[in-house]
């Protein structure tokens, strides 16, 4: 999906002699922007950077704790782990596999001090009661838009809809720029903030320095900045993102259509389109029912022979994982519903780079997967 023009605009940069802080994620930052209708945006190394730095911009310590999906990529939880914090999982809504807002309330503690929800393959979270929630307690929250490009809860783009939100633009994301992020806020001063953060905490950029080489550094800052490559990349990339989410729109629909007849798969989260929420039809996920669940590694095999890639969202619930098993003590029987995702689902690919073809060929290679092992 790198275009002629994507090339040519990288080549552009290759020729020229600005390779960092230079113009390119400057406008990107301001397409960005744009095509997320507001905001301000600060283009990172990678959405994980960008989490990373809304964590610490909040000051969190040992002591404090962040409430996290378990339903989650693992960078969700280590940008809370990188300060000293604590990340507080809350188990997932077993129809959408978004963090469940009923059980919101019981996580929360007196060293509770933000929520950082996650639009589960792009499928918009309840931020209304998410965000009454966090008012209650006087939390900030931090969207994890990292599937989200094109999520919006009535008309509003994610990373528009709390405190602020990132996206990532790694490979197989809604679209790339190699590696990267982006964070998103309504608040300017926070972005001027963020901006500063990402390159060292340095107190001036390159062409407002007087005697080059020349500045001081006035916070502890990171070097998450987004190079001119990347951010090339990313201006051409997001000059499509339109068509991409109209291709993942047919192909989702589609491909749930043509699998609704199909016995003992439920389709997670179908219903992401309503009048109020859009989703950005990351992939099209199936949960086995208990007929099928031991088999879900054989129907994967099955469908990789036919050539159809697919993946698991997420592979395991991060409590899960051992790094915060280990730590935390967190029993394989705690988040049952994030883990019935984690066992259970297929992800089904609905990207751009297929057609309503090859999403009838999709659906009938699992079909025959399934029948296999029946
Ligand atoms: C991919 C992903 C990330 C990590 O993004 P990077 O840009 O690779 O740091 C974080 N959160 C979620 C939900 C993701 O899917």
């Amino acid at each position: 999906m790198i275009g002629p023009r994507e090339r040519a605009a990288v080549a552009d940069v290759l020729n020229g002699t600005v390779l960092v802080h230079g113009p390119r994620a400057v406008a990107f930052e301001r397409a960005f922007e744009e095509w997320a209708g507001g905001g301000h945006a600060v283009a990172v190394g990678s959405c994980t950077a960008g989490l990373h730095l809304l964590n610490v911009e909040l000051g969190l310590g040992p002591g404090d704790e962040v409430i996290v999906p378990a339903q989650t990529h693992v960078a969700t939880a280590h940008a809370v782990e990188f300060t000293g914090a604590k990340p507080v999982f809350v188990d997932a809504d077993v129809d959408t596999g978004n963090l469940d807002v009923d059980a919101l309330a019981d996580a929360i503690t007196e060293r509770t001090r933000a929520i950082v929800p996650v639009h589960f393959l792009g499928l918009p979270v309840d931020m209304d009661r998410i965000g009454e929630i966090a008012s209650r307690h006087g939390l900030s929250v931090f969207e994890d838009a990292a599937l989200a490009v094109g999520t919006r809860q009535r008309g509003v783009h994610a990373g528009l809809l709390g405190g602020a939100g990132v996206f990532s633009f790694y490979p197989v994301k809604h679209f790339t720029t190699g590696e990267g992020g982006m964070i998103l806020t309504q608040d300017p001063k926070l972005a001027a903030r963020l901006a500063k953060r990402r390159a060292f905490g340095v107190d001036r950029t390159v062409e407002k320095r007087d005697v080059p080489g020349h500045y001081d550094v006035t916070m502890l800052g990171y070097n998450y900045r987004m190079n001119e490559l990347a951010a090339a990349l990313g201006v051409e990339q997001l000059r499509r993102v339109p068509q991409f989410l109209e291709r993942r729109r047919a192909n989702f629909t589609a491909l749930a259509e043509a699998l609704a007849g199909v016995d003992d798969i439920r389709i997670l989260a179908t219903g992401g389109d309503s009048e109020t929420h859009t989703s950005s039809h990351y992939c099209l996920s199936v949960v086995l029912s208990n007929e099928l669940a031991s088999a879900r590694n054989t129907i994967v095999e099955a469908i990789g022979e036919c050539g159809v890639g697919t993946s698991i969202y997420y592979p395991r619930p991060v409590p899960h994982m051992t790094y915060y098993r280990d730590k935390y003590g967190y029993s394989s029987a705690s988040f049952p519903n994030a883990a019935r995702i984690s066992n259970r689902s297929i992800a089904l690919p609905v990207g751009p780079h297929l057609d309503l073809n090859d999403m009838q060929y999709v659906a009938a290679s699992l079909t025959a997967a399934i029948a296999k092992v029946r």
